[in-house]
């Protein structure tokens, strides 16, 4: 590896011999780097012994940690008064992660366009760009891409990799392997066809992948929020993220709104089901359901416009898409109880009168609690929703598994 991670340059003590287990020195001392840098990502400010409770490393060990990332200006320490730690009134020390030390960096290897997202240890976005690319790359070609992007912000100096603590991918129809990111993993392993080793080289932080839909979800999600986030385009894709964190059941592909039937008796679905919402509402078939109906139009944007401007045909077939959608959806809250439900992709063209029937489902749904609460919107677009998601999930997972 060309790099030497998080930690930088190890300062060694006198009396420090140079072998060859170095680099494994190296890299546990990293470890309790990023378990101290996590801690704070969750809890933002924490006393000294606080943080020894949270990391559980010795005062001796955490000392020398705290000492180094001060001197590199990521950790802050300031005196406050506490409530609960500060006595007889006195101020406490309190560390803090400076928002402009460190980052977690989000990419998104997409259909058409590959984006690199970089945000601060508080979430805040750093930077953020994106490149078009040929419709036809393969993945590896894709990988080479964003390193170069990477490579690009490094020497510009928006991403210094020596403060990454994390970066996440969003792959296009790759799903990733749930039991491949349990925690204690040292490197996830690679989608199929291509290697992420040119990113993992340049960011020397954990790398995780999943799909890109689903790490888009987590750029709409707040912390602990639960949301439903549906993409209606070609086809269907959906994710969950619950309590903050994206749902990836048992075999990576859970929340897949597309195949909950909306009609039994429906056509077969290539899964195996019968009258899957995606069988009905994906691009393709709005605009033939149209044409049976008498109206060929040339493209959803072509049917939403129509739709708006009072075409009886569009207005029905934006009713129709709204009345299947509200199916699927009121069954998918039915059991997950989503608080916000965000939908993106093409036909989310068709605007609030495609949600109109979803909201007035979702009112008519009485569980124990009385009407539901949940909101329903169209997702505002952005080219780096996806490198965004996949930087949030870096920034949460880490925080998330260091609480556990
Ligand atoms: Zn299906």
């Amino acid at each position: 590896m060309g790099t030497t991670g998080l930690h930088g340059r190890p300062e060694l003590k006198v009396g420090d011999v140079l072998t060859s287990e170095d680099n494994a020195l190296q890299a546990v001392r990293r470890r309790h780097e990023l378990r101290v840098l996590e801690t704070l990502v969750a809890h933002g400010k924490r006393t000294r012994r606080q943080l020894e409770t949270d990391t559980k490393l010795s005062r001796t060990t955490l000392s020398a940690i705290v000492g180094e990332l001060r001197q590199r200006g990521v950790l802050m320490e300031n005196e406050q008064l506490l409530h609960t730690t500060g006595r007889h009134g006195r101020p406490t020390k309190v560390l803090s992660l400076n928002p402009g030390a460190g980052a977690a960096i989000g990419i998104e290897l997409g259909r058409r366009r590959i984006s690199v997202s970089v945000l601060g240890f508080d979430g805040s976005t750093v930077t953020s760009e994106c490149r078009d690319i040929a419709t036809a790359a393969g993945l590896e070609t894709k990988v080479k891409d964003a390193a170069d992007m990477v490579q690009s912000l490094i020497n510009r100096g928006l991403i210094k990799p020596e403060t990454v603590i994390g970066t996440g991918v969003g792959i296009a129809s790759r799903h990733a392997d749930p039991k491949s990111l349990a925690d204690g993993i040292e490197q996830q392993l690679d989608p199929k066809g291509a290697s992420l080793s040119p990113l993992r080289e340049l960011l020397p932080a954990p790398l995780l992948w999943d799909n890109n839909i689903r790490l888009a979800a987590m750029a709409y999600g707040k912390d602990s929020e639960d949301l439903l986030y549906v993409v209606l385009s070609a086809g269907i894709s959906s994710a969950v993220v619950t309590n903050g964190v994206l749902l990836r059941g048992g075999s990576g592909i859970a929340g897949e709104l597309g195949h909950l039937s909306v009609d039994f008796a429906g056509p077969a679905c290539w899964c195996g089901r019968n009258g899957c919402l995606e069988s009905f509402i994906n691009e393709n078939n709005v605009l033939l359901e149209a044409a049976r109906r008498g109206h060929a139009f040339a493209s959803i944007a072509d049917l939403a416009q129509a739709a708006a401007d009072g075409n009886d045909i569009a207005k029905g077939i934006v009713d129709w898409s709204g009345e299947l959608l509200a199916r699927a959806i009121g069954s998918a809250c039915v059991l997950l109880d989503p608080s916000r439900v965000v939908i993106a992709g093409e036909l989310s063209q068709f605007g609030e009168p495609l949600l109109a029937p979803v909201r007035t489902a979702l009112a008519g749904q009485h569980l124990e609690l009385g009407p539901r609460s949940t909101t329903i919107t169209n997702a505002t677009f952005s080219p780096t929703t996806g490198s965004d998601g996949a930087a949030r999930m870096a920034l949460n997972h880490w925080a998330l598994t260091t609480i556990n």
